[in-house]
């Protein structure tokens, strides 16, 4: 099948590049002149397990190509996927002007029938603003081409992309157009396979679905971070309290992990913009507020607890951080915590050394060349001539270090762990002070 994706980040090009490798003719469309010409020139713009070599595979064999012309983008696909960012708008909603600049692109250019996807995170009723838009662009030419609009939210996690795309926990399709909902049951066949996945629906509940997935997951975390506070308070680890619940089958032992908060790109902006949707339509949503309320302060725990340990004096001194990806397997630092307690240090006179296995590009790319951020291409050569390490990503290769050596280089000898990596009396063994998320610090 001809398919054309628009947006060539992180959704569009694992969604490009896995359509491509079950044999379809993949085109990718981008604005980001620069983006595509890496494309073409064999490069991938972002860090994602495993997706060079797929796109490279699918490249070489013709199957998915990448351009800046949306007209020819319109002119080659049955389907026509919009993958585009829907960054939060000031007011906290999804700001829809790249999606609604694709639509606007389809009804300029639309000649035949197409299928338009929508594949970003976009609140209810999205998928009416946008065959509006190519309507009143097809009336503008005094053009009458069918056309339908499919909601097909995408659930890929980062760093695991490729994964669940090939192999989904779920396809929605919302559609009010059965026939279209059998041809995205047919484009889908080869990742739907072993059981029957794809859900369809009603365009506005699968709209609502996405949403509701992402509030709920930042509602676990929010909870355990909540619960982590109360834990510390009361002299219980909330690591004991997490494998304790978790054994309930009700509750489960995934996502509860308690940290210095979440970020990317989807949680703290779809919680947003669903608490934005629900506001408008004039629902009062405490408990969405309260997820958001806690995270937010959440980001900060690991700062105080800095703070407190140096009696507010921060000046002049320089901290080891180890992550700034906003978790693991991603080069992707939007709304990071390490972004937060980064700039935090900065404000309290602190000087950061910072390691990710593979985000200082980005790091780069946010904070440019100052004089209190080096980032460093070694794990352990971030701690020389540090007060102490601090802990922001669970990155597999930080999980056991040679402590005694972390310990030799910190002036203090205190590492503060946002993420739990450590066992608290391992760490006190070997001569270090542990702060960590809902436990007793440890010396
Ligand atoms: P991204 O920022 O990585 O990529 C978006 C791309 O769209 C950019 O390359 C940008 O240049 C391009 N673009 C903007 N306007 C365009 C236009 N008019 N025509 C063509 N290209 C255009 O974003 P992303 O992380 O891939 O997210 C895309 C959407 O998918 C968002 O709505 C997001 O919420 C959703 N989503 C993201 C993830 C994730 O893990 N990143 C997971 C599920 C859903």
């Amino acid at each position: 099948m001809e398919i054309t994706i628009f947006g060539s980040g992180y959704v569009g090009l694992v969604t490009g590049a896995c359509l491509a490798e079950v044999g379809n003719d993949v085109l990718c469309v981008d604005i980001d002149q620069r983006k595509i010409d890496l494309l073409n020139s064999g490069g991938v713009p972002i860090f994602e397990p495993g997706l060079d070599a797929l796109i490279a595979r699918n490249r070489d064999a013709g199957r998915l190509s990448f351009t800046t012309d949306a007209a020819a983008g319109v002119a080659h696909g049955l389907f026509q996927f919009i993958a585009v960012g829907t960054p939060p708008d000031e007011d906290g909603s999804a700001d829809l002007s790249h999606v609604l600049a694709v639509a606007d692109i389809i009804g300029q250019n639309l000649t035949d029938y197409r299928i338009v996807v929508d594949k970003s995170t976009v609140p209810v009723g999205t998928a009416d603003r946008v065959a509006a838009c190519i309507r009143e662009r097809l009336n503008e030419r005094n053009q009458r081409h069918e056309f339908d609009v499919v909601s097909n939210p995408e659930f890929l996690k980062e760093g695991a992309a490729i994964d669940d795309f090939m192999r989904p926990d779920r396809i929605i399709v919302g559609t009010d157009n059965p026939r279209t909902g059998e041809l995205l049951r047919a484009l889908y066949a080869p990742f739907n396979r072993n059981r029957d996945r794809l859900l369809l629906m009603d365009v506005r509940s699968a709209e609502l679905t996405k949403y509701a997935a992402n509030a709920m997951l930042a509602t676990k975390i929010s909870f355990m971070n909540e619960l982590a506070n109360v834990a510390e308070a009361v002299g219980a680890d909330i690591e004991r309290v997490r494998i304790g619940i978790g054994s309930d089958p009700r509750i489960g032992y995934q996502f509860i992990y308690p940290g210095c908060g979440y970020g990317g790109s989807c949680f703290p902006k779809d919680v947003r913009a669903l608490e934005r949707t629900a506001t408008d339509t004039g629902v009062n949503v405490p408990l969405l507020h309260a997820v958001e309320a806690v995270n937010h302060r959440q980001k900060d725990v690991l700062f105080e607890k800095i703070n407190a340990f140096f009696d507010g004096d921060l000046q002049g001194k320089t901290f080891a951080l180890w992550g700034l990806a906003f978790k693991p397997n991603t080069d992707d630092m939007r709304e990071a915590s390490s972004r937060r307690l980064i700039e935090h240090l900065w404000q309290a006179g602190a000087r950061v050394r910072a390691f990710d296995p593979v985000a200082t590009e980005e790091a780069r790319r946010i904070y440019g060349e100052r004089a209190d951020l080096e980032l460093l291409e070694d794990q352990m050569a971030a701690l020389e001539g540090t007060e102490a390490l601090i802990i922001v990503t669970e990155w597999n290769q930080f999980r056991s270090p040679d402590l005694g050596a972390v310990r030799d280089q910190l002036a203090s000898r205190v590492i503060f762990d946002g993420r739990n990596m450590f066992d608290p009396l391992q760490v006190a063994n070997t001569g270090l002070t542990y702060v960590s998320i809902g436990r007793q610090a440890v010396t």
